[in-house]
């Protein structure tokens, strides 16, 4: 696989380390042995404005927006996006303007929620934003923007939600690489990948980087937003145009793509007693800060499956994706809750 040929630019900290994590793994031990063995990926450590997955993607993204000239990186996502605060870094650090659509998507009007965690941190990284209700057609507002950013003379490059198109989704074709590179370090055979699974692109870049290499590790993404079908079929869609960049679409199959929706609760960026359990477990266990909207229940997911028995006698390694920084954002959420 020779993923130079797409021009990425440097400027994640990689590789992100790859550690146990002893505290979980005692924690969900079962009685006659069951329960997983529980590493842990820190892509909450790509070392962009505070990290997270999109600093991954955002390399290949920015690596295309440069060979076109770009001057101007226009995106979109909820009021908390941590996808958000990652371009509006890079923008900075490549001396670009950086146009922010936000959706009030969680219909809060919490006032930590609309103007603390992620969003303060947009506007220190220099970003421009604007906000617009629930609901409102995100793909439409990034064309509006665009050529409104054009109509001004500027040079526009519409990076969409998440960050999750074929080109960013090979960010995360380089994070499988990555991974399995550590495991077979460690003498480590992995059983199964969890990770949270949103706008798709880490999840298909995952199974795609995977499927190209043969490494024959299942990915479990559990969901966030959308329901089984909808989340598979799209995840499926684009890790077979990711693959197909690649030379190799015929390797991903449609079996090879799984999530687990099951643990969405009330929807997108609501937060249930669960999600807050989660958070405290591995805090408390490893001193791992999780953040609420999407590691929080991934990590909700994890717990319920392993005492289920889902995962027993196996290595699994969980991605953290990032997002600390929206704990912030859900202050009131959750305080009084954390005791
Ligand atoms: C965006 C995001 C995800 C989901 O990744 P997708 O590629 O959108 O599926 C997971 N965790 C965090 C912290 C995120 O910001």
């Amino acid at each position: 696989m020779h993923l130079a040929r797409f021009n990425p630019v440097r400027f994640a900290h990689l590789p992100t380390p790859f550690e146990p994590l002893p505290g979980l793994t005692e924690h969900l031990a079962r009685p006659g042995g069951g329960g997983p063995a529980v590493w842990i990926k820190r892509d909450d450590c790509t070392g962009l404005a505070g990290g997270g997955n999109k600093t991954r993607k955002l390399e290949y993204l920015l690596g295309d927006a440069l060979a076109n000239d770009a001057d101007t990186l226009v995106t979109q996502g909820a009021i908390q996006s941590n996808h958000v605060r990652q371009t509006a870094a890079a923008a900075a650090r490549f001396g670009m303007a950086c146009e922010i659509i936000l959706e009030a998507r969680t219909g809060s009007d919490a006032v930590d929620y609309n103007r603390s965690g992620n969003v303060l941190l947009d506007e220190l990284l220099g970003a421009r934003i604007r906000t617009v209700p629930g609901g409102t057609d995100m793909n439409q507002e990034l064309a509006k923007t665009a050529a409104e950013v054009a109509g001004r003379g500027g040079r526009p490059y519409v990076i969409p939600g998440g960050g999750s198109n074929c080109i960013g989704a090979l960010g995360y074709v380089e994070c499988a690489l990555e991974l399995v590179a550590q495991a077979n370090e460690a003498g480590l055979e992995i059983d199964r990948i969890v990770t949270a699974t949103g706008s798709a692109g880490t999840h298909a870049g995952l199974v795609a980087g995977l499927a190209v290499m043969g490494a024959d590790i299942p990915v479990l993404g559990i969901g966030v937003r959308a329901l089984k079908d909808v989340q598979e079929a799209n995840v499926y869609k684009l890790a077979r145009e990711t693959a197909a960049l690649l030379g190799h679409e015929d390797r991903v199959t449609r079996e090879m793509v799984v999530a687990d929706c099951d643990f969405v609760g009330a929807g997108y960026g609501l937060v249930d007693q669960a999600v807050i359990d989660a958070l405290k477990t591995i805090a408390r266990t490893d001193g791992i800060l999780l953040d609420p909207v999407y590691t929080g229940k991934a990590m909700k997911g994890l717990l319920a499956l392993s005492a289920q028995g889902e995962f027993d006698g196996e290595t699994i390694v969980f991605l953290h994706t990032g997002g600390a920084q929206g704990l912030f954002g859900y202050q009131s959420e959750l305080e009084g809750k954390l005791q």
